[in-house]
């Protein structure tokens, strides 16, 4: 897991797609541990769950 770029769907574990639409859940960080830079490496870090199209109907 360590070092894989590719963001993960959290149920199926298949690579998210660039345009696919996900579903995110994650806790809003605190102002000092705002996450910035890339979205997917930010949520990498951040999200509890992604769930790609597939999984999310
Ligand atoms: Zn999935």
């Amino acid at each position: 897991m360590f070092g894989d770029k590719s963001l993960k769907c959290t149920v199926c574990n298949k690579n998210i797609e660039v345009n696919e639409s996900i579903v995110v859940e994650l806790k809003l960080p605190s102002q000092l541990k705002m996450p910035y830079g890339m979205l997917d490496a930010a949520l990498r870090k951040q999200a509890d769950r992604i769930i790609c199209s597939n999984c999310k109907l």
